[in-house]
C-alpha cells in the first residue's frame, strides 16, 4: 500500500448564549424542553413579519474574531440561503455569504477561513408511530458558523482543535458550547491523496473531499475521521473513485454512511435579505477593535503563557486551563502562600488529593443542575458535602438526600394556597418564607414569589 496524506477542514456550528434569538425577541433558552414555547411570528416564519438584528450576537462574533487575531468586517449584510425543509418553513435560512463578520485568524496553529452568523433551524422529532413533530424553540437561535482552512493533518489534531474552540467560547462566555446538548455541532471535510502524487489531473493538490455531518462528541470527531480516512484509502487502492458527498456517522456500527450528494453554493441562490438593514460595522463605536479588545478576558493561550512561568508540569497547566475552577483555586493558594518553592507542592496536592475528592464529571453535573434550577445553591452545598465525604453520583445524591429543588408549579401552587389561607394579609416576603418552610426548603423561590405575587394581585 502507498503512503497517503490526510487533509481535514472543520466546519463548526455553535449556538450563542444570547438572551433573545437572532432576529426577534423570543427567548433563547437551549434548556427549554416544553416544545414551541419560545416562539413568535418572526421565528415561526410567518409571511409579512419583520426580523431585526440581535446586536449582542453580532458583538459576540466580533469579540471572538479579535481573540482569534482575525480580520473584523468593516461592512456586513445578511443573505437568504434558499432551500426548503420542514424545519425551515420560510423556505430560506438567514445567513451570511459575501461578507462574513470575521475572516482569517488562527487557533491551535489552524488557519481560520471565516466565521459568520446565521439562524438555527427548528428541530424535527421523529416518533415511533412514524410521525414527525416540529419544535420551534430552536428556530432563530443565533448560530455561529466557523470554517477552517483544510490544513489539519491528523484525526487527533481535528479533535484537539474542536476542544480548543469550545474552551475559547467558554472563556469568552459567548456559548456553553455543550456538544451533548447540540449547542456545538462539528462537521469534518475529509480527503486523502497519495503522497507520491501531489497533484491530481485537475491540478488540485487535494483529493476529493467528503463531508461528515453530525459529529456530536470529540471522540466521535476523531473516530469518524479515522474511519473515513481508511475507507477512502481502501477505495483508491481498489482503483475506485471517491465520490464527493455528505456522509453521516452511525453511532452503533461506528462507521460513516452516504447521506446525499452535496449541493454547491449556487444551488442556494443566495441574495441579500431585503428585510434587514446593512451594517456598517466600522461606524459603530462599540464594535471598534479597541473596544472589543478591551472586553476580552484572559484567553486560554495567555493563561498557558502565564502559568508556564510558574514551573508546574504541562499536564497540571492543562488541568487549570481546561477547568478554570481548579485553576482559580491553585492561583489563590499560591497567592496566599507567596512562596515560590511551594508552588509545585500546592499543584501536586490540588491535582491529586483535592481533585480526587470530587470528580470533575460530578462537579460539572452539580453546576449544570444549579443552572437548570434543579438544585438551589444550598442544595448544591449539600450535594458537594456528600460527594467529598462518601463520593457517588450527583443526581442520585440530590434525590436520595431530598435536595432537589421543587419546580413543579402544581405542587408549589398548593403550598401557596395553604400559606395564603393561614396568613391572611401578610406581606409577600413573609409568605415566601412560610412557603419555603412548608416545602422543606426545597421550593424554587423565584417561582414561589411569582405565584404569590400573582395571587396577591388577584385579590386586588
Ligand atoms: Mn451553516
Amino acid at each position: 500500500m502507498k503512503d497517503y496524506i490526510l487533509t481535514v477542514g472543520l466546519e463548526i456550528h455553535v449556538e450563542l448564549a444570547t438572551e433573545t434569538k437572532m432576529f426577534c425577541n423570543s427567548k433563547n433558552d437551549t434548556d427549554e424542553w416544553h416544545p414551541n414555547t419560545n416562539v413568535c411570528p418572526v421565528c415561526l416564519g410567518y409571511p409579512g413579519t419583520l426580523p431585526t438584528i440581535n446586536k449582542e450576537a453580532v458583538r459576540s462574533v466580533l469579540r471572538l474574531g479579535v481573540a482569534l487575531g482575525g480580520q473584523i468586517a468593516d461592512y456586513t449584510e445578511f443573505n437568504r440561503k434558499n432551500y426548503f425543509y420542514p424545519d425551515i418553513p420560510k423556505g430560506y435560512q438567514i445567513s451570511q455569504y459575501k461578507y462574513p463578520l470575521v475572516q482569517g485568524g488562527m487557533l491551535n496553529d489552524v488557519a481560520i477561513t471565516r466565521v459568520h452568523l446565521e439562524e438555527d433551524t427548528a428541530k424535527s422529532l421523529h416518533n415511533e408511530s412514524g410521525h414527525s413533530l416540529l419544535d420551534f424553540n430552536r428556530a432563530g437561535i443565533p448560530l455561529m458558523e466557523l470554517v477552517t482552512e483544510p490544513v489539519i493533518k491528523t484525526p487527533a489534531d481535528a479533535a484537539n482543535f474542536a476542544r480548543e474552540w469550545q474552551l475559547l467560547l467558554r472563556y469568552l462566555d459567548i456559548s456553553g458550547a455543550n456538544m451533548e446538548k447540540g449547542e456545538m455541532r462539528v462537521e469534518a471535510n475529509v480527503s486523502v491523496q497519495r503522497s507520491d502524487l501531489k497533484k491530481d489531473s485537475g491540478g488540485s493538490t487535494l483529493g476529493t473531499k467528503v463531508e461528515i455531518k453530525n459529529l456530536n462528541s470529540f471522540k466521535v470527531v476523531e473516530k469518524a475521521i479515522k474511519f473515513e480516512m481508511a475507507r477512502q484509502i481502501n477505495a483508491l487502492e481498489k482503483g475506485e473513485k471517491v465520490v464527493q458527498e455528505t456522509r453521516g456517522w452511525d453511532e452503533n456500527k461506528e462507521e460513516t454512511f452516504s447521506q446525499r450528494i452535496k449541493e454547491s453554493a449556487h444551488d442556494y441562490r443566495y441574495f441579500p435579505d431585503p428585510d434587514l438593514p446593512k451594517l456598517s460595522i466600522k461606524d459603530i463605536p462599540e464594535f471598534s477593535e479597541m473596544a472589543l479588545r478591551a472586553s476580552l478576558p484572559e484567553l486560554p493561550r495567555q493563561k498557558r503563557e502565564r502559568l508556564s512561568k510558574l514551573g508546574i508540569s504541562k499536564e497540571h497547566m492543562e488541568i487549570y486551563v481546561a477547568q478554570p475552577e481548579w485553576g482559580k483555586l491553585f492561583e489563590e493558594v499560591v497567592d496566599i502562600l507567596k512562596d515560590k518553592d511551594l508552588i509545585k507542592l500546592v499543584s501536586n496536592y490540588i491535582t491529586s488529593e483535592l481533585k480526587s475528592l470530587v470528580s470533575p464529571v460530578e462537579f460539572s453535573e452539580v453546576i449544570r443542575m444549579v443552572t437548570r434550577g434543579e438544585l438551589s445553591s444550598k442544595g448544591a452545598k449539600g450535594v458537594l458535602k456528600v460527594l467529598a465525604e462518601t463520593g457517588g453520583e450527583t443526581r442520585k445524591i440530590a434525590e436520595e438526600e431530598n435536595l432537589m429543588q421543587e419546580n413543579n408549579r402544581e405542587i408549589l401552587e398548593k403550598i401557596v394556597e395553604e400559606v395564603l389561607e393561614e396568613n391572611k394579609n401578610a406581606p409577600v416576603q413573609f409568605l415566601v418564607g412560610q412557603a419555603m418552610k412548608k416545602s422543606g426548603n426545597r421550593a424554587n423561590p423565584v417561582i414561589l414569589q411569582e405565584l404569590l405575587k400573582g395571587r396577591k394581585g388577584d385579590r386586588g
